[in-house]
């Protein structure tokens, strides 16, 4: 359980962010909703889970810059004293063919995806440090591990986050901070309902469950990772993606 923990999940207006917030105060998190564009969304979030008898503020801070991200943790270690749990969930796709990817979308899909989470834990460090505890919750993606046509900037950001995972777990590990990342496959959100059905039959045919993932999926291994049960795991990527990769 997750009874007196502070917990930031960035992106969580909606899709897997959304379920890791309304799963992490469901356990007893107080859980701060970061949303970039959607504060209608968030607020949202935030009811649902305060008529659900939990806590829970929205916070709105694009992820890629770098001094609102200060802002952002500046203002909750205020308002509550401590930070326990960092989701960095916010994520974003420009998909393309690499002989067609522009360098805008190469640049804006590293920015928000993987410097987005560096942004976060470099704040966030400072007070975990001081607490000598933490948790950082880092999601990746199966591209990021096994590469997908089509995706070179966000493979090449969620393959990154993976170094970034193992590297923070490693300096900070001695102060009691866990660092880990999971890598969603092939997860039912906004982000993947825009593919034709086709493409994603095609998907469905190489999990071997047999079915697409839920949020909850994934929302269920957050908690886990955000709790003491989960306190001598770290520096660890898991994949949460129904066998679709192993
Ligand atoms: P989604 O598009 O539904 O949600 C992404 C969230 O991130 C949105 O709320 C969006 O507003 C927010 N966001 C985007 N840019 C932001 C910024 N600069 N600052 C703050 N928030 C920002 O996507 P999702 O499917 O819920 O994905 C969540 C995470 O899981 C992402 O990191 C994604 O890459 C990863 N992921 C998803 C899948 C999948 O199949 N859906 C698979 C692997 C990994």
């Amino acid at each position: 359980m997750l009874q007196n923990k502070v917990a930031l999940v960035t992106g969580a207006s909606r899709g897997i962010g959304r379920e890791i917030a309304i799963t992490l105060a469901g356990q007893g998190a107080t859980v701060i909703v970061n949303y970039q564009g959607s504060k209608e969304k968030a607020e949202d979030v935030v009811s649902f889970i305060k008529e659900n008898g939990g806590c829970a503020e929205s916070f709105g801070c694009d992820v890629s810059n770098f001094e609102l991200c200060a802002e952002m943790i500046g203002q909750i270690i205020e308002k509550y004293g401590r930070l326990d749990v960092l989701v960095n969930n916010a994520g974003i796709t420009r998909d393309g063919l690499l002989m067609k990817m522009s360098e805008e979308d190469f640049s804006k899909v590293i920015d928000v995806n993987l410097k987005g989470a560096f942004n976060t834990i470099r704040h966030a460090s400072r007070y975990f440090l001081k607490q000598r505890s933490g948790s950082i919750i880092n999601i990746s993606s199966v591209s990021g591990v096994s590469g997908n046509a089509g995706q070179a900037n966000y493979s090449a950001a969620k393959a990154g986050i993976i170094g970034l995972t193992k590297s923070v777990a490693k300096e900070l590990g001695s102060r009691g901070i866990t660092v880990n990342a999971i890598a969603p496959g092939f997860i039912e959100t906004d982000m993947t309902d825009a593919m034709p059905e086709k493409a994603k039959e095609a998907v469905k045919s190489q999990i071997t469950l047999g079915r697409i993932g839920t949020p909850a999926d994934i929302a269920g291994v957050a908690a886990f990772l955000a709790s003491d049960a989960a306190s001598y795991i770290t520096g660890q990527v898991i994949s949460v993606d129904g066998g679709m990769v192993f």
